[in-house]
C-alpha cells in the first residue's frame, strides 16, 4: 500500500490538538478514547444501519491454513516485480488454484522504472445468482525496497494467504447465491518510494479497466479489499474513498460475530487497488489496518515479519469477509450501487 490522503474531521482534530500527524495512528486512537468504533461511524455516513439477514450457511476460515500460506510465501523471499521472488509466488498461487476456474490477466506495465510485465490472478467461485463478489489483495512488495530483506509478511503476504484460505472454503460448493470471484492483484505498491498514483496500482488499474471494457464491471456487486489485516493488533480502518454502505455492512457482519471492536478504530483516507474499481463503477470497500506497529513503525520497513501477525487475526479478518458476502448475498437482487467517484 498506500498512501493515507487526509484525515476525517475527528481524527484531525484530535491530531491537532496532540501535534501529531498522518503516522501518528497508535496515539491518534489512544488519545480519542474511542473504545470502539461507533462515535466515529455516527459522523461518516452511516446509510445503511437496518441490519440486514444473512444468505447461505455460516462459513469460516481456517486461519491456520491461512498462516500457514502467508510462511510459505514469505518464505519466497523478496517478491518485487522482476525479482525471482515474485516468478515462484505466481507459480506458487497458479498451484494453489490449479483445481479452479483461474482468469489470469497479464500485461506490461510502462513504469518509472520501464517496462515491468506483470500479471493479475483470478479465481472463480460460481454461484446461483447472476452477479460476483469480488474479494482481492496484491501479491507483490514494493521494487524501491528491493535492496533490503522487505518480505511484506502483513503487506501483502498475509492477505494473499488468507485469500488463499478463504478459496478453500469456497472450492467445490455450489455457492447460495452471487459468484465470489478472488483477485490477486499484481503492482500495486508505487515504484518509487514516494507514492505517485500514475506508478502504483498497476494490476488494479489494469483488471478495472478490462472489466469495464467487457461489461464485468456492471456485475460486480460488492468488491472487498483486504490490506494488512494480519496484524496481531487488528484495527481496521473506516475508509472515506470506500463506499459507505459496503463499509456499513462489513461492520455489521463484525458485529453479528462479536468483532466489532477491532472495526473502524480511525477514519482516513486511502488510495489503494480498490479505487480503480470504484472509479468503474463497481461499490468498493477497503478493509485495512495502517496501525501496524506503534506509530506504524512496521509499514514498509524489514521489520514487516511473521512474528508481527496472528492467527487470530487472520481469523476475525477472514470469517468477517466470509459474513459479509453472506450479507451482500442478503440484500436481494439490487444492492445499491456505487456512488459516483471522480476519476
Ligand atoms: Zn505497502
Amino acid at each position: 500500500m498506500i498512501l493515507c490522503v487526509r484525515w476525517s474531521a475527528i481524527v484531525v482534530l484530535v491530531l491537532s490538538l496532540t501535534g501529531l500527524g498522518c503516522s501518528k495512528d497508535k496515539a491518534a486512537s489512544a488519545t480519542s478514547e474511542t473504545p470502539s468504533a461507533q462515535p466515529i461511524i455516527q459522523g461518516a455516513n452511516n446509510t445503511s444501519a437496518k441490519p440486514v439477514e444473512p444468505v447461505g450457511p455460516a462459513m469460516h476460515v481456517d486461519a491456520a491454513r491461512a498462516m500457514q500460506y502467508t510462511k510459505e510465501i514469505i518464505a519466497f523471499g523478496p517478491r518485487w516485480d522482476g525479482s525471482k521472488g515474485m516468478d515462484q509466488v505466481r507459480a506458487y498461487l497458479q498451484a494453489k488454484l490449479k483445481a479452479d476456474t483461474v482468469e489470469e490477466d497479464a500485461f506490461v506495465a510502462e513504469t518509472s522504472i520501464g517496462k515491468v510485465p506483470m500479471r493479475n490472478i483470478i479465481a472463480k467461485f460460481p454461484g446461483s445468482k447472476d452477479g460476483i463478489i469480488v474479494l482481492a489483495s496484491h501479491y507483490e512488495t514494493n521494487y524501491w525496497l528491493r535492496n533490503i530483506n522487505f518480505v511484506g509478511a502483513n503487506d501483502g503476504a498475509a492477505t494473499t494467504g488468507l485469500l488463499l484460505a478463504i478459496a478453500d472454503q469456497l472450492r467445490g460448493k455450489k455457492l447460495e447465491g452471487y459468484s465470489v470471484w478472488i483477485a490477486f492483484l499484481d503492482g500495486e505498491e508505487s515504484m518509487t518510494r514516494q507514492w505517485h498514483s500514475d506508478d502504483a496500482l498497476w494490476g488494479s488499474r489494469h483488471l478495472a479497466k478490462k472489466w469495464q471494457d467487457d461489461g464485468t464491471s456492471k456485475k460486480v456487486k460488492a468488491f472487498l479489499l483486504a490490506d494488512m489485516i494480519g496484524d496481531a493488533d487488528l484495527g481496521v480502518y473506516r475508509d472515506e474513498n470506500s463506499t459507505p454502505w459496503l463499509e456499513n455492512l462489513a461492520l455489521q457482519a463484525a458485529t453479528r460475530l462479536g468483532y466489532q471492536s477491532h472495526f473502524f478504530t480511525a477514519t482516513t483516507s486511502v488510495e489503494d487497488d480498490h479505487l480503480p474499481f470504484a472509479r468503474a463503477g463497481m461499490p468498493v470497500a477497503d478493509l485495512i489496518d495502517l496501525d501496524y506497529g506503534y506509530n506504524n513503525s512496521f509499514h514498509h520497513t524489514a521489520q514487516d515479519t511473521i512474528d508481527k501477525l496472528s492467527v487470530e487475526s487472520l481469523k476475525i479478518s477472514g470469517d468477517v469477509i466470509l459474513e459479509t458476502i453472506r450479507l451482500v448475498n442478503g440484500m436481494g437482487d439490487n444492492p445499491p450501487q456505487a456512488p459516483k467517484v471522480p476519476s
